[in-house]
């Protein structure tokens, strides 16, 4: 299978090239130049799959010949078998027609390791393949950085560079980074922001010269390969709740439009999806285009719910593709426009499009804390706050009510504890194999905020 820029003036590219590739030579997204298609039959003779049997159906049309079924089949089974729940995606029941995916069983806790499993693996594949080295740099305000660093730890052919920024992650997020002894793993507390972390991150890939002597790669939430691998879930769910027969709509926590675009595709693919939510906290830009059909910057506040505080979402470029129908001139002008003017409008059939497929509700802080401690009071369960905003938008915006209705939890409640303690007043206590994590030694190099000082720790 080929892959196209949704901005239609770069190369088409191969699955292999595609993994290796963050945003495409004129800014745009890779997107497959065709979808698979499954029907009723053949979903239901995948109801009765695992998991990982699943996982190498769905993805098989779309690596071309990268990869052998024997060797996808090896790679999958390598990458979910640190999660810690048989079922990989479990779903809990907490009300009537109301479930959540527990996407909170891998290495970190949180969804990203749907993807970032498997894509290390992936990546050291294709490495070894073309015997080809590289070095993967990212920054993290706290989750991602420890996804990514449990998916390429001790994978030969690449080393991980991350930076955060010093003193300002929680001890639990750092500490996931941190603690990790593979001599692939590089850590850096950088003497800076979040938003200096980024910068330098950015300034280092647009350095021609230094980005193709170390041949660095980006392993952010625009990756192909990362949208792909989280498909899965959505079809996994689906069937155990009576896909193809019955319809299934899903709430998703929502920030870079990642997560819910890979519903998106399930569904262009023959999964029987009543609804697509996309729940947002303060930060609505979403939102508010499903509401008025203007998509339109306005800063970015800090909530409880992190991971999803976005000023634009990047995968939503995706969508806008499949709504203009393949027409990459229209995404280009769009994104033109996102530029000069921070903002655009749908067409009025785009818009439309969009309010068809999808809803959208936000949560705020104080709404998020009083669904944790209604849900607490009623199931006894704990939810992290960005699960917590996906169940209050799930409410909000219930358009099928005959259809169950899914929400993703995206994070484990550990990952969280100061939002749920002071919503609930119940501490969430970390899964076993975490419990001694305040006891592991620490590895990390505090720098300096200097994109040169970044260069030669890296070149050394
Ligand atoms: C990354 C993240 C999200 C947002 O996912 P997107 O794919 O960026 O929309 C939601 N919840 C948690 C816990 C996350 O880590």
């Amino acid at each position: 299978m080929q892959y196209r820029s949704t901005r239609g003036q770069a190369p088409e590219l191969s699955f292999e090239e595609v993994v290796l590739t963050g945003l495409a030579e004129d800014g745009g997204l890779y997107v497959p130049t065709s979808l698979p298609q499954f029907s009723a039959d053949e979903l239901e003779a995948m109801a009765a799959l695992s998991y990982e049997e699943l996982f190498c159906r769905i993805v098989k049309p779309f690596v071309g010949d990268c990869l052998s079924d024997d060797e996808l089949r090896t790679l999958t089974e390598k990458a979910y078998a640190p999660f810690r729940h048989s079922a990989i995606a479990p779903l809990k029941q907490l009300g009537p027609q109301a479930w959540v995916l527990e996407l909170f069983h891998g290495p970190t806790l949180a969804f990203k390791d749907f993807a970032l499993q498997f894509l290390g693996q992936l990546m050291a594949h294709i490495l070894k393949k073309r015997g080809e080295k590289v070095v993967v740099l990212g920054a993290t305000s706290g989750d991602t950085g420890s996804a990514a660093i449990a998916g390429c730890r001790g994978l030969p052919n690449m080393d991980i560079y991350i930076l955060f920024p010093n003193g300002r992650v929680s001890d639990v997020q750092r500490r996931q980074m941190t603690t990790i002894d593979d001599a692939n793993v590089h850590n850096i507390a950088l003497e800076g922001t979040f938003d200096d972390c980024q910068h330098i991150v950015k300034t280092l890939f647009v350095d021609a010269a230094f980005k193709q002597e170390h041949r660095l790669v980006a392993v952010n939430s625009i990756n192909w390969a990362r949208i792909l691998a989280q498909v899965v879930y959505y079809f996994y769910a689906g069937l155990a709740l009576g896909a193809p027969q019955r319809a299934v709509a899903f709430s998703v926590p929502t920030g870079n439009f990642g997560d819910i675009y890979a519903g998106w595709l399930a569904k262009r693919m023959g999964l029987p999806v009543a609804d697509l939510v996309i729940a947002t906290n303060t930060n609505d830009i979403l939102a508010r285009c499903v509401a008025t059909g203007t998509y339109s910057m306005n800063g970015v506040v800090h909530t409880i719910s992190p991971s999803m505080d976005i000023q634009v979402s990047s995968n939503f470029e995706r969508l806008l593709f499949d709504l203009y129908d393949g027409d990459a001139d229209a995404v280009f002008s769009l994104m033109a426009s996102l530029k000069q003017n921070q903002s655009f409008t749908l067409g009025d059939a785009q818009h439309a499009a969009l309010c068809e497929a999808f809803s959208s509700a936000s949560a705020d802080d104080e709404t998020t804390k009083a669904v944790i401690r209604d849900v607490y009071a009623r199931t006894g369960e704990l939810l992290d706050p960005h699960t917590a905003v996906g169940v209050k938008a799930a409410e909000l915006s219930r358009r099928h009510p005959d259809a169950p209705m899914v929400t993703l939890a995206t994070a484990h409640p550990a990952k969280f504890p100061d939002a749920v303690v002071s919503a609930c007043g119940a501490t969430p206590v970390l899964p076993e194999f975490l419990s001694d994590l305040f006891e592991r030694d620490e590895r990390f190099d505090v720098l300096a905020n200097d994109p040169e000082a970044i260069k030669r720790y890296i070149g050394g």
